[in-house]
């Protein structure tokens, strides 16, 4: 069976002990098994890291670009490759697996000009005859935690970042799709970036959980769901680190009685079911406001639900493919059934379904529940399958109030032809990433990506300038050349410089 192996500085490591089954979602087998790193690997890691670091961080940033700008042309030569592994993993299709390497890419495009972002600041003559100056500096060693669902998009965020500011780089990836970031690191090395800046440590909890231990990580990104990264916020930031955790969601798209329904249909149908929902921003509760709006709207959703075609994720003409695990399969199916015993209407159930040739792969039926609840423990916990569930709201201020009031604030989407109505969203919602006629409003790589609430713990964003000041630190330096002559008595008074 294929092994999946770490990507380290050195080539001596032990034999693993443990490993993790990959499995192929499309036909529910075990593809591969990854071998799971523990403490003893970390510090050996980490060793390599801190003598690599210091000359990476002193090679002028113009050179750290240009190993940014190479590796972007050898992603893109090697697109086709590195989208079917990763389909081939994940599940879902490769299209979308592109786009997921595409997302990446666009941090490291950001990259490419980290020379103009790390100019810092200068004030000349702040006092008399002092000038203060500011610079960034790298944190020295950092470390990414990643989920699964973004293989490729999520340790670019945070490894593009890390590097082009001259830190060395650790990287747990989820330990169910692992070869991706694999690859990604092979080719950053063929870039041209030195041994021990990118390292690629599967694991586990044991492996996370030393990570967050270690004295000489100064910092750890996290992105995964609500309660893991809650507890590595906690533990890393004891731990004396610098971290921030993004966690889950449950996105709300609100639509307006103006809006253009057919064109809410089309996007809904790819928020809440490309990728098979397992987005971060997905949009899987949909907010119609007023009964006219949600007749129309369930009568329009209900025939593009049966035109959905889940197939294979090698399949040119899926809309989507299988979920990740059969454990996650079974999770998503029992929330299915929890939604109906808590009492909301069940309009396309999507359990049962099985695709003929690939009976055991991990597919789930698009499903469409509607008149959901506030209350209900199906809208109040995430998901994470291709499951759209329909809140109805009586007007605008109660629309509003139930992103806002919901203990996630990862995304929002409002859909409406009235520009006052969407300004008046945009400013009042309490949630950190607005669509405005978007469905799914992930911003750019040189604006940053973050939630709020339980769906983010830390205030830093993921890349962008958010991205640039969770990697570096500030040093100031106020600086005087006197000019041989006495400057006068000695100062007992803190200094002004009025
Ligand atoms: P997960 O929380 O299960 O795993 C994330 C990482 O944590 C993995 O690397 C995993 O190995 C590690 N981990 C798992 N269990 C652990 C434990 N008990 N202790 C320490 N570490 C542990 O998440 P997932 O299922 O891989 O990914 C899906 C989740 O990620 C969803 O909740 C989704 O909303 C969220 N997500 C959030 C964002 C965001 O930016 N907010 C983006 C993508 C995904």
């Amino acid at each position: 069976m294929r092994e999946i192996s770490h990507k380290l500085a050195f080539a001596d490591a032990p034999v693993p002990g443990r490993f993790g089954d990959v499995f192929d979602p499309n036909n529910g087998g075990v593809q591969a098994r990854v071998a799971l790193g523990d403490r003893a690997l970390l510090d050996r890691a980490v060793e390599a890291a801190k003598k690599a670091q210091p000359a990476w961080a002193a090679v002028n940033p113009q050179r750290r670009a240009r190993v940014m700008f190479n590796f972007k042309a050898l992603v893109e030569q090697n697109m086709d490759e590195l989208a079917r592994l990763l389909s081939s993993e994940h599940g879902k299709v490769v299209a979308d697996a592109k786009g997921d390497i595409q997302r990446g890419l666009e941090v490291i495009e950001f990259c490419c000009g980290i020379p103009h972002v790390l100019k810092g600041e200068y004030t000349q003559s702040a006092g008399p005859g002092i000038d203060v100056y500011s610079m960034r500096q790298p944190l020295g060693i950092g470390a990414g935690i990643t989920p699964f669902n973004f293989p490729g998009m999520i340790p670019l965020w945070m490894s593009g970042v890390a590097i082009a500011t001259g830190n060395a780089f650790i990287l747990k990836p989820s330990e169910r799709d692992p070869s991706v970031p694999v690859r990604l690191a092979e080719l950053f090395q063929e870039a041209g970036l030195p041994e021990g800046i990118l390292q690629v440590l599967h694991g586990d909890k044991e492996m996370v959980d030393a990570i967050l231990d270690h004295p000489d990580i100064a910092a750890v990104s996290f992105v995964g769901s609500s309660d893991i990264a809650h507890y590595v916020y906690k533990r890393g930031v004891d731990a004396g680190k610098r971290v921030q955790a993004m966690g889950g969601a449950k996105n709300h798209g609100i639509v307006m009685p103006d809006a253009d329904l057919d064109q809410v249909v089309n996007d809904l149908s790819g928020a809440a079911f490309g990728s098979a929902g397992e987005r971060c921003m997905a949009l899987p509760v949909v907010v119609p406001v007023g009964e006219k709006t949600a007749v129309a709207l369930r009568e329009k959703l209900i025939p593009a639900i049966a035109a959905l075609r889940v197939g294979v994720s090698t399949d040119p003409e899926a809309h989507y493919g299988p979920v990740v695990t059969a454990a996650h399969k079974a999770k998503i199916e029992n929330y299915i059934q929890m939604g109906v015993d808590e009492g909301a209407e069940l309009v396309v159930d999507g359990r049962g379904f099985t695709l003929q040739g690939h009976e055991q792969g991990f597919f789930v039926g698009p499903t469409l529940f509607d008149h959901v609840k506030p209350a209900m423990r199906t809208y109040r916990e995430e998901i994470f399958g291709p499951v759209l569930q329909m809140v109805r709201a009586d007007n605008f201020e109660e629309a509003i109030a139930l992103p806002s009031q919901h203990e996630y604030g990862n995304g929002v989407a409002i859909f409406t032809r009235n520009g006052h109505a969407a300004r008046e969203f945009a400013a009042r919602v309490n949630v950190g990433m607005v669509g405005i006629n978007v469905p799914i409003p992930v911003p750019v790589a040189y604006h940053t990506f973050g939630g709020w609430k339980r769906s983010a713990f830390g205030d830093t964003n993921q890349h962008g300038m958010e991205g640039v000041k969770f990697w570096t630190k500030v040093k100031t330096v106020t600086q005087r050349w006197p000019d041989g002559g006495a400057s006068g008595d000695s100062a007992f008074v803190i200094p002004t410089m009025g």
